[in-house]
């Protein structure tokens, strides 16, 4: 019997190139080559929209066994919504009002180059936090991003926070150029594998395996078999290696001659 095997691929920096739409020829072999021979996923950090916005929202259910966003928060298997948990739920309204107070206290202190809107962006289940606000332009952005590189604005909130909530089991996760993640302890990616199963093997691929980055945990999980990529390019690259190597043991396991009794 060949192994029943599951990829799952992070969205920015794996099958996208950061923040855009995925191309036509990644597409085409994710779904015309990957998925003859094993079923596919994805999982993002980023809401269902966004995801939308870089997968497409065609067909997009058809073209995925699972689909994660936010981690796994948010789930979705061949279509249908998985039961869901929210940080407001985990953390209580009133421990979650105190941390929102003191982050925009200490955003309203804060001097930056320049601030714009939407400081606090809520999500099912964590929050992303922006020092100079989501909503600036991309220029901004990356100016933001080189400031903060010299600067630390985001590594010193974060240590404020963890000053501020000892007691809080919360993670804090740097991604992207202008923001932060905080969400409940093992909320991270791994979160979506307890949403997995029926698998012998789950081959995970994301781009920020290194501690710190939003894959790390994932990729290092016993539960996955975990693949370092460096851009889509390479994805397809691994991925062609994998199917080379599983098609290999698949035609030994044939050529064993069958034993008669
Ligand atoms: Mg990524």
């Amino acid at each position: 019997m060949s192994r029943k095997i599951i990829c799952l691929f992070d969205v920015d920096g794996t099958i996208t190139k950061p923040r855009q739409p995925i191309s036509p020829s990644i597409e085409k072999f994710l779904l015309e080559t990957v998925r003859k021979e094993f079923d596919i996923a994805v999982v993002g950090g980023s809401d269902l929209n966004k995801i939308q916005e870089q997968l497409g929202t065609e067909n997009l259910f058809e073209k995925y066994k699972y689909i994660f966003a936010e981690n796994g928060l948010i789930a979705f298997k061949d279509g249908k919504a998985l039961p869901s948990q929210s940080i407001q739920d985990m953390m209580g309204e009133d421990v979650l009002q105190d941390f929102i107070n003191f982050v925009l206290r200490y955003i309203s202190e804060l001097n930056l180059p320049f601030k714009r809107g939407t400081f606090v962006e809520f999500r099912t289940g964590m929050m992303n936090i922006s020092p100079t606000g989501r909503n600036c332009s991309k220029k901004e952005r990356e100016q933001f991003y080189e400031y903060d590189s010299e600067h630390h604005v985001r590594e010193k909130f974060i240590q404020a926070l963890k000053k501020e909530f000892p007691d809080l089991a919360l993670t804090y996760s740097i991604g992207g150029q202008i923001s932060f993640d905080v969400f409940p302890i093992g909320w991270d990616k791994t979160y979506c594998l307890r949403h997995i199963q029926g698998y012998d093997e789950i081959h995970f691929f994301g781009d920020k395996t290194a501690e710190g980055g939003n894959d790390h945990e994932i990729y290092e999980s016993d539960l996955t078999i975990g693949h370092r990529v460096t851009c889509p390019k390479d994805t397809v690259n691994q991925l062609n290696v994998l199917i080379a190597l599983v098609k290999e043991n698949r035609e030994k396991e044939l050529s064993v001659p069958l034993q008669c009794v």
